[in-house]
């Protein structure tokens, strides 16, 4: 059952959402070679505790497997998602894709970005550009009367038509009291099928895009999930609420961009 969020539910929804967009400014300010990711996690733990928030990956189950041991999802290069931060060491030209999940006041926040170590290839970066842009092009689809399937369709063509491949096994979700809500929101799907959309959906939408075949695989940690055939992979995640014919992107890249000394990629202006 799809929950639909009062106005007082999205102001909450967008303090977690401000939260974890924070919290990836300030992992983005950490990200240079010989960096560990557990030095990344440890980073975002002590933003975590300096504001008295919970981690929501931190202890998160899944099935049978061990909790998840970090603040922080961190995916170097083949990893696509749930990367475990460790003593691995990032190195010029690789890819870092980091998620992050906070619980605060009842709600929660998740979304995901993905940084470039030092100079990567063209292709890499053409991944990063592609994925980025899918994101969005996905959220434009967010509106009132649309269907889950037009979200997904819009990702998986606007990736497919660069080649890439774009993973069917994993998802993004709804959020609210809950970090994984109903719907499901895949990044393949066809036009005008699936749940309709309407205002007070609150969704994060997620494309995990591959430079190769869209099969992915599991580390024998039970969490680790790399592609298959090696090939590099991208992951970017915001959160968005309906609002009528406007989507509401709830977190934001633009303190990420600051550090970066980028310009500003969001494409939609947020309310209040
Ligand atoms: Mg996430
Ligand atoms: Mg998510």
């Amino acid at each position: 059952m799809i929950h639909l969020k009062s106005h007082r539910e999205i102001d909450r929804l967008r303090k977690c959402a401000e939260f974890v967009s924070r919290v990836l400014a300030e992992v983005a300010r950490e990200v240079e070679p010989d960096v560990t990711t557990a030095h990344l996690n440890a980073v975002a733990e002590r933003y975590f505790r300096k504001h008295d928030a919970e981690p929501a990956f931190k202890g998160y189950r899944m099935g049978g497997l061990d909790p998840f041991p970090a603040a922080l999802c961190v995916s170097v290069n083949d990893v696509v998602v749930h990367g475990i931060p460790g003593q691995y060491r990032l190195r010029e030209g690789d890819l870092v894709a980091v998620d992050c999940g906070v619980r605060l006041d009842g709600y929660f926040g998740d979304s995901a970005y993905t940084f470039a170590v030092g100079s990567i290839s063209p292709e890499k970066a053409r991944l990063c550009q592609v994925t980025r842009e899918a994101l969005y092009d996905g959220i434009a689809q967010a509106v009132h009367g649309r269907r889950i399937g037009d979200v997904s369709y819009a990702v998986q063509s606007r990736c497919e038509a660069d080649g890439f491949g774009v993973v069917r096994d994993l998802v993004g979700h709804g959020i609210g009291r809950r970090l994984h809500e109903d719907p499901e929101v895949p990044n393949v799907g066809r036009p005008d099928t699936g749940r309709k959309l309407k205002s007070g959906v609150t969704l994060c939408i997620e494309p995990m895009i591959n430079l190769g075949t869209y099969n992915v695989t599991t580390s024998s940690d039970g969490w680790t999930v790399r592609t298959a055939d090696g090939s590099p992979s991208a992951h970017y995640e915001h959160m968005i609420a309906v609002r009528g014919d406007t989507p509401e992107i709830l977190t934001t890249f633009e303190f990420i961009e600051d550090v970066m000394n980028v310009p500003h990629t969001t494409t939609y202006d947020t309310y209040g």
